[in-house]
């Protein structure tokens, strides 16, 4: 199988194809059909298998459905007026563990959604936050992000995660290894409670200890376990 059969969107799938990816891995084949048709999904994947593209693709895929026009209609200024000027109300979130993996993803991410309308923007620790925060004012629909600057931002007021619609945990058993279990519950605490299911959540561990399926429980519904 190969990536234009899978409805992807227009412009999606021309990105796919400048990036040369033309046959799905398999965490690609099995991940994406599930994500696209709206259920939450815990994968096991391991670093190289392609697992970034994974999620990726059906996030902006589905900000490009569903959220653009609802964007074009006035809603990011109704939020805007609602939570701040110089809150960022991002629709989909990719927490991951470390600066370096936020970096790789979101530069991946700003290929993958070149011209489809859709902005990628990351925020991690060590770092200054004056540059994090001018990308975040341009608005932003995903957001890259460690979990440790995120409750920063968040505390701050500059991030509002009432509008999450994706969230995607990356490498959890490295963020759990890490000590930040308390901030990714104090994260998804900010989200709005949502319609059941509202909220489409996958959550990629390349382990399965008990602390891992226990966050699977506590934030995933009715979800499919892909092991490849
Ligand atoms: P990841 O596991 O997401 O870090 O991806 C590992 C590497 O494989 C990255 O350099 C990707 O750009 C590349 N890659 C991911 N999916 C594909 C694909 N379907 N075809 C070719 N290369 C890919």
């Amino acid at each position: 199988s190969a990536f234009a059969e899978i409805d992807l969107g227009e412009a999606l799938n021309l990105n796919i194809e400048r990036c040369k990816y033309v046959r799905p891995t398999p965490v690609q084949r099995h991940a994406i059909p599930i994500a696209v048709a709206g259920r939450d999904l815990m994968a096991c994947a391991q670093t190289g298998s392609g697992k970034t593209a994974a999620f990726c693709f059906p996030i902006i895929s589905g900000i490009m459905k569903n959220h653009l026009s609802f964007r074009a209609k006035g809603a990011v200024a109704a939020a805007a007026a609602r939570w701040g000027r110089n809150v960022a109300c991002p629709i989909a979130l990719i927490l991951s563990p470390t600066r370096e993996l936020s970096c790789q993803i979101h530069e991946e991410a700003k290929k993958f959604a070149y011209q489809t309308g859709v902005r990628v923007a990351v925020a991690y620790g060590g770092a200054p936050m004056g540059h994090q925060l001018r990308e975040l004012e341009k608005g932003v629909d995903i957001l890259v992000a460690t979990p440790g600057r995120l409750v920063d931002l968040i505390e701050r007021a500059r991030v509002s995660l009432k509008m999450i619609n994706y969230l995607t945990l990356d490498e959890a058993d490295r963020m759990l290894d890490m000590g930040f279990e308390p901030q990714i519950r104090r994260i998804v605490q900010q989200m709005d409670m949502p319609p059941p299911g509202a909220r489409q959540t996958m959550l990629f561990s390349a382990t399965f200890p008990t602390e891992i399926q226990r966050l699977a429980s506590d934030f995933l519904s009715n979800y499919i376990f892909l092991a490849v």
